[in-house]
């Protein structure tokens, strides 16, 4: 009888062995993803970082779904086959990376939560406009604008100091950080990619986040113009250097306007026409994706078995 901890340890070894794979995938993704639009890229992004969990969950539903199949009778890959009580007690070690780092991450993602639940709520009372606006100007001489809550929280300082159309490049922008829900997809991200070691989960995470910053420019420049969020993104960048030197700009995890990413995203922005989307590649990057997942979903489920059984 299958019990739900060994299911759950058999898919935390799964993905453990998953990530080995992505890990050694990742840099080569990384770079043929530069060359596709932001909005595809973060979706691929998001992809990657919950590859290990897709594909350690998609080889254990298929050890499980053998049964309807018959496949078990012969003793084949299926985890009904298996007897939890016999697994060697230190196979739980080699789950033990996964599960510290997803608890950890979880905790952390729920302290953000709460903090930023606090931050917003703080501006809220600070803010010069009615309760209901969607737009809030906290009155500060520090260069700060982001999304939280519905709402866009932007400083006195970037009001008064930009033109007119850059501070609208600087509202749309994060009004396109409200209606994708970055803050949330990449709160899932950074869960999801605790399965990655810390160089390539900062590499991954960074890259979904410019993916979604260019997004939003490129939602700002389709109403102000990519000269005008350009000039934005300098000007804001500029100010953030003379006011608050030093001070991380970046507040309580919320997608801000000066997150950084300066020169990647003003270099897209004036680019006369951004690359086109190299969908050949991606296809078949997909496809050789799903192909070597079948193919190694096998090899997958008998090294976890090496790892939880003496016997083999
Ligand atoms: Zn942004």
């Amino acid at each position: 009888m299958l019990t739900i901890p060994f299911v759950l340890l058999v898919l935390a070894i799964l993905v453990s062995l998953a990530s080995v794979i992505c890990h050694v995938a990742l840099p080569s993704i990384l770079r043929i993803l530069d060359s596709v639009a932001p909005e595809l890229r973060a979706q691929l992004l998001l992809f990657a970082a919950g590859a290990p969990w897709l594909i350690g969950a998609s080889v254990l539903m298929s050890s499980l779904g053998d049964i309807f199949f018959g496949a078990c009778d012969f003793g084949s890959a299926c985890l009904w086959n298996e007897d939890p009580a016999g697994i060697r007690p230190e196979s739980i070690l080699a789950a033990l990376p996964l599960l510290c780092a997803t608890i950890f991450l979880c905790a952390r993602a729920v302290r953000q939560r709460l903090i930023s639940r606090r931050v917003l709520s703080a501006f809220d009372a600070a803010s010069d406009l009615v309760a209901d606006s969607a737009v809030r100007v906290i009155p500060n001489g520090a260069a700060f604008a982001f999304a939280g809550g519905g709402r866009v929280y932007v400083s006195s300082a970037i009001q008064d100091r930009l033109s007119p159309d850059q501070y609208r490049a600087v509202i749309l922008h994060e009004q396109a950080h409200l209606r994708r829900r970055d803050g949330l997809t990449v709160s899932i991200a950074r869960i999801l990619a605790g399965s990655y070691v810390p160089p390539f989960r900062g590499r991954l995470l960074n890259a979904l986040a410019l993916a979604n910053e260019q997004c939003c420019d490129a939602h700002a420049a389709s109403f102000v113009g990519r000269d005008t969020v350009a000039a934005a993104i300098l000007a804001v960048e500029r100010m953030a250097a003379e006011l608050v030197s030093g001070e991380s700009r970046v507040i309580a995890g919320l997608p801000g306007f000066g997150d950084g990413f300066v020169a990647p995203r003003v270099r897209r922005l004036l680019n006369i026409e951004p690359p086109p989307p190299n969908f050949g590649i991606v296809r078949t990057g997909v496809v050789l994706t799903m192909l070597f997942a079948f193919l190694a979903g096998d090899v997958l489920y008998y090294l976890a078995m090496m790892i939880l059984y003496p016997r083999l």
